[in-house]
């Protein structure tokens, strides 16, 4: 073996030094039988990197299964929403359930709804109350 040899192999040695010290520690942790310490460190690290993709996967499959797309049965717009909750239609303004079907309205059909707001808090005592013709 030359001298240029040895240079080159000193090279790869020590970049790879990082490497065989990776490697050396979970042989000698295996070695001491910590095997299931490399094992379950293994399964972590898999499962950190693996979390986001089995996350994003379970939200698109959580959000195919919840997700409602009907009309408005007020105004036949078509909304989305997700099951079981409550929405406000953009264009009329009802309030909506979803569920599995479609969107329903909160109110029993045939409701109108009104918002009762008292402008007045005390009655003005000009008004003849009571009285008759
Ligand atoms: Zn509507």
């Amino acid at each position: 073996m030359n001298q240029n040899g040895f240079k080159q192999m000193q090279i790869n040695l020590s970049g790879l030094g990082c490497w065989i010290a990776f490697f050396g520690v979970i042989w000698l942790l295996g070695a001491v039988g910590l095997g299931w310490l490399v094992r379950s460190l293994a399964v972590l690290v898999l499962l950190i990197m693996l979390a986001p993709v089995l996350l994003f996967l379970g939200f698109r499959f959580w959000l195919k299964r919840s997700l409602v797309q009907a009309d408005c049965p007020v105004c036949t717009t078509t909304l989305t929403g997700i099951k079981g909750t409550q929405t406000q239609c953009p264009n009329c303004g009802t309030l909506l359930k979803a569920d599995g079907e479609g969107f329903h309205r909160l109110q029993e059909e045939g409701t109108i709804d009104v918002t009762a707001v008292d402008v007045t808090p005390d009655p003005p005592s000009s008004l003849p109350e009571g009285e008759q013709r």
